[in-house]
């Protein structure tokens, strides 16, 4: 039996994760798992799963998690060092779900453990960029990519050299509003903006895709976790999202990934690695799919792209900031008070007006993330009372 902590289990990936472990109930035993502050679900699964511990970030909830767990023998605790001590337990594989930078610190603690570490939370490694993939050298943790496109490329890579690859091509839908011309774009809402045509995933991840930040981020996710320089990274757009990425080896072969647009099977890859596993998900059926098609990303339409790969380029804290920017922007969109367009102009304009230093601890990365919201806020606020008046 293999032992499992989910952070983030009450979210898209979370509940993904948690629909294979359940369906091979015998073959796992769940620690901890962790959610942001909906207490009564993260109870919900803490007594399915029988885990050892349930752990909120919000500390307000922690009575409500109490009571629903009373008599049940699972510990419940809350707040941002509980989340990293349930993080620090021992776990043949943690799966790091939480959505932003709020998961850097807890998958931070889980690879210094050198544990098992499935990575979903894109934004915690382009955050912490080199202080995380040195925390991995430092702690010999392992790290399995689940966004599918990082998953597609380590098992079309399959301890190949990098040094054979001329390029490492990364897939994108292009988002819902892949065909809006750009007058449309600056009138779209957060309902249009999270309805992505192929995927279902939280609103955070569904709006960077329709921005094309979720591309940008993953971009930088590459770099760090597939170290070919920016020169050989390059991104694509494939609407019908069944091959996932690809890497072409300079002897000419290309491997790519194809499979259907569900989490679970590169979340399956993850848990089961080195091994496979079986998913419910529906096989590939190519002829009804009928077409593969492909075009280049158009990057005055969605300029988030360019921005992500000036910030890999840039390096240091620039990323951290791109990220953090793009986090209060976001929150921003969905809270009705940024046009989408606002959103890629606004990350633009915090990097434009913020040169960080080169973050080398955990403490220096978050102190970046915190600086950078704290502008981008600040910007946001005088643009909207520059509105107003
Ligand atoms: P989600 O919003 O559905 O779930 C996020 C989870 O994080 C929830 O459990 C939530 O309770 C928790 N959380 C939120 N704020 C928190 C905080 N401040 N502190 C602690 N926990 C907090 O998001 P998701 O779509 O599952 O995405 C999770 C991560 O996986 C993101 O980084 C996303 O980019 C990445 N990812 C998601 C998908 C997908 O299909 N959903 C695909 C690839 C990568
Ligand atoms: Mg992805």
């Amino acid at each position: 039996m293999r032992t499992i902590t989910v952070l983030g289990a009450t979210g898209s990936i979370g509940g993904s994760t948690l629909d294979l472990v359940r369906r091979e109930k015998g073959r796992w035993r769940v620690v901890a798992l962790t959610a942001g502050c909906n207490a009564l679900e993260l109870a919900r699964l803490a007594l399915e799963f029988s885990a050892e511990i349930a752990v909120l970030a919000d500390e307000g909830q922690l009575p409500a998690l109490r009571e629903a767990l009373a008599g049940s023998g699972i510990a419940a605790a809350a707040g941002p060092q509980a989340l990293v001590d349930a993080a620090s337990r021992p776990a043949d594989m943690t799966v790091a779900a939480i959505v932003g930078c709020a998961g850097l610190a807890p998958t931070m603690a889980a690879i210094a453990q050198g544990r098992t570490v499935a990575l979903a939370n894109k934004e915690a490694l382009v955050s912490a960029g080199e202080v995380m993939m040195a925390a991995v050298r430092a702690s010999g943790a392992t790290l399995l990519p689940v966004d599918s496109e990082h998953n597609a490329i380590f098992q079309c890579l399959a301890g190949n050299d990098l040094d054979h690859v001329r390029w490492i091509t990364l897939t994108a839908s292009g988002g819902p509003f892949r065909d809006w011309p750009l007058e449309r774009l600056h009138g779209a809402t957060p309902a249009e903006a999270v309805r992505h045509p192929n995927w279902s995933m939280g609103a955070k991840i569904s709006v960077d895709s329709a921005t094309m930040m979720n591309k940008g981020l993953e971009f930088i996710e590459a770099y760090h976790l597939f170290p070919v320089g920016t020169g050989r990274l390059r991104i694509i757009v494939h609407p019908q999202s069944i091959i996932h990425s690809m890497v072409e080896y300079r002897d000419g072969s290309t491997l790519a990934q194809l499979g259907p647009s569900d989490m679970r099977v590169p979340i399956a890859s993850a848990l089961a690695w080195p091994q496979r596993m079986d998913t419910p998900c529906a096989p590939l059926d190519l002829a009804a799919i009928g077409e593969l098609t492909f075009r280049a990303p158009d990057e005055d339409r969605f300029p988030a792209t360019r921005l992500a790969r000036a910030a890999a380029e840039a390096g240091g804290g620039v990323p951290a900031v791109l990220n953090a920017a793009n986090e209060v922007a976001v929150a921003a969109f969905l809270d009705g008070k940024l046009s989408f367009t606002k959103i890629a102009a606004q990350v633009a304009e915090t990097l434009g007006r913020f040169a960080p230093p080169v973050p080398t601890t955990l403490a220096e990365v978050i102190a970046v993330d915190a600086e950078a919201r704290e502008r981008t806020r600040e910007t946001l606020a005088r643009n909207a009372g520059a509105c107003l008046t």
